[in-house]
């Protein structure tokens, strides 16, 4: 269209536009290549329990080492992705590599559940909860600690559909969690009618909560409607000990973010747990 009209449609491409139409040619030849050549990696963040304070998990984050551009992080390319129809092979990557990682951490004996990103592309695709299967099989996984995250927009185009793939996940042994809760378009009323085990508030709720009164009725209120449906509550983004201080009093159940540690490539994740092992019974 801008060809045809000449200089004065070329004129509505901003430079951010021109950024972006680049971007998608320069992940249209590279992020294929790059799940190939093994250049994408899974990064562990812990997961707390408020009331113990012990690590009881992690949510696999994913990274994309480019030889050519450093670390990419996943808002720059799970988009495209998404639109490309790739998140179909990288889902499933995922999804093989968490499963592994779940058994080596089971074959050390620690006692972690791995969350999982899935987007609502990946759930057009039925044949998912078969993958997960496969991946739990063929990482001869004693038993499933894996756990599934689902944002809610997941749910809004084919809510029956996405009901029965997140029944047949609960089945295999996963738990089902709905992400970034009470940002965009969640409704209590879908807790309601979807069988969740958590709930994860968004960060947006969680920045600066002990200095917001209104962010803390809305926190409290989630927290008490989640307990009425027996849903657990999680907490991402806590950066803070006044934000935990407010989380753990509100009754949230576990809590994530840079306040405990980062996300990280599993080795590192490894000594990070071992070193607060240790502290704890120096303490
Ligand atoms: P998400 O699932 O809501 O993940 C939480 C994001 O918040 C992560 O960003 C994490 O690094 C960041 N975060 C955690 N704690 C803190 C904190 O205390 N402060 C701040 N400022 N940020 C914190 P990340 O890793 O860049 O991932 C962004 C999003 O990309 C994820 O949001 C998820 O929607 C998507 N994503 C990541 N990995 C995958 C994947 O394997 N598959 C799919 N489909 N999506 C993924
Ligand atoms: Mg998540
Ligand atoms: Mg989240
Ligand atoms: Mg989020």
């Amino acid at each position: 269209v801008a060809k045809d009209s000449g200089k004065r449609a070329y004129r509505v491409f901003s430079p951010d536009m021109d950024k972006r139409v680049a971007d998608y040619v320069w992940l249209n030849t590279n992020l294929r290549k790059g799940l190939e050549e093994k250049e994408l990696v899974l990064h562990y963040q812990p997961r707390l329990c408020t009331r113990t304070s012990a690590v009881v998990g992690a949510e696999a984050l994913l990274r994309w080492n480019s030889p050519e551009r450093g670390q990419i992080a996943p808002a720059e390319f799970i988009p495209y992705a998404e639109e490309s129809g790739l998140i179909a092979p990288l889902g499933r990557w995922v999804m093989d590599n968490a499963a592994e990682q779940a058994a080596r951490w089971q074959a050390q004996g620690l006692d972690l559940r791995i969350a999982v990103n899935v987007s609502p592309r990946q759930l057009v695709d039925t044949a998912i909860t078969a993958h997960f299967e496969e991946a739990l099989r063929k990482a001869r996984l004693a038993r499933c600690t894996l756990d599934i995250e689902l944002t809610e927009s997941c749910l809004i185009e084919n809510e029956a559909a996405a009901i029965s793939l997140i029944k047949e996940f609960r089945k295999l042994g996963a738990e089902v969690h709905l992400d970034d809760f009470g940002s965009g378009y969640s409704s209590l009323s879908q807790l309601a009618r979807i069988p969740f085990d958590a709930i994860k508030l968004d960060r947006s709720f969680i920045t600066a909560i002990d200095v917001n009164p209104r962010s803390q009725v809305v926190v409290r209120s989630m927290v008490a409607v989640a307990q009425e449906l027996n849903v657990e509550v999680l907490a991402e983004g806590v950066e803070t000990p006044a934000e935990e201080d407010f989380l753990k009093a509100a009754g949230v159940d576990c809590v994530q973010g840079y306040l405990y540690g980062k996300p990280m490539p599993a080795a590192e994740f490894e000594a990070w747990l071992a070193g607060r092992r240790r502290l704890r019974l120096i303490a």
